[in-house]
């Protein structure tokens, strides 16, 4: 288990705490639903995480799965709890057993060291920018990975103006996102194309009206766009309520050893039973 601080950046705060990477990006996997990584952390958010560890003869050999995670995000705490069902699929749900997985994304940048962190976010004039043209822009480094923030049909990947390298995903019911100045398009990305939530379907870039590198983002609903910051996203599956009363007993240890892990901030235990 672990706890951390966040001072400059998620990896940096993880780094300190000795987290492996493979459970950072998880950590942003699981709370990707809820917290925009890319523009949601503040200096003072903290997080604890309870993770699989696999030992060979009491050595360290590699991360498992996140067990159980909180995450204190600008005065809002969520947790995460990992419950396999009887079919065996794994997800992550909170106490309430509402889902950790929305259907949307809350950000369209996949995170890595580069982009980790609130420090870029200070440059970019997000709230200023909105009413002026209907998108958010993420400053982020050219090259950088982008993703569908939920399950679509593409419904054009291809140019146009001030756009550039533009890619409009259709989703289920009456909403659609937009990905605008990208430096090129993934292979598969094609119009009529299915692509997954959290699949990388373009890259960061300048093309169209753009001064710098950076994603412009639109989110539509019946095609007029919404502010993705603050609109109200749809949600997942919640847990059935067949399980409920069985994930209720499974997360009492997981919940003391989050507790556990808070009270020992700043330290890592390494935990094996
Ligand atoms: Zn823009």
């Amino acid at each position: 288990m672990a706890t951390a601080e966040i001072g400059s950046s998620l990896f940096a705060a993880a780094d300190a705490a000795g987290l492996p990477d493979l459970v950072t990006l998880q950590l942003a996997d699981v709370f990707g639903g809820d917290i925009d990584f890319f523009l949601d952390l503040r200096r003072g958010d903290r997080f604890s995480v309870v993770y699989e560890m696999r030992y060979v003869d009491g050595e360290a050999i590699s991360a498992g799965r996140i067990i159980a995670a909180e995450f204190e995000n600008r005065g809002r705490t969520l947790r995460a709890y990992l419950w396999r069902s009887d079919d065996g699929t794994e997800n992550y749900y909170a106490e309430d057993g509402s889902p950790l997985r929305k259907a949307f994304l809350r950000s369209p940048v996949e995170l890595s060291r580069v982009t980790s962190g609130f420090t870029m976010a200070r440059f970019n004039p997000v709230l200023l920018t909105w009413r002026a043209h209907k998108g958010v822009d993420y400053a982020a480094p050219m090259g950088t990975p982008v993703r569908a923030t939920a399950d679509a049909r593409v419904s054009f990947a291809g140019t146009q103006n001030g756009y550039g390298n533009v890619i409009e995903l259709q989703h289920r019911g009456a909403f659609s996102t937009l990905y605008a100045h990208l430096s090129a398009l993934a292979p598969q990305v094609k119009q009529g194309a299915r692509v997954m939530q959290g699949d990388v379907i373009g890259y960061v870039g300048q093309t169209g009206w753009a001064t710098g590198p950076h994603l412009h983002y639109e989110f539509r609903v019946d095609g007029e766009q919404h502010n993705p910051l603050t609109v109200a996203l749809p949600n997942g599956e919640p847990l059935p309520g067949t399980q409920r009363t069985a994930f209720a007993q499974t997360i009492v240890s997981a919940t003391a050893q989050l507790k556990l892990a808070r009270e020992i901030a700043g330290t890592l235990v390494a935990g094996g039973e």
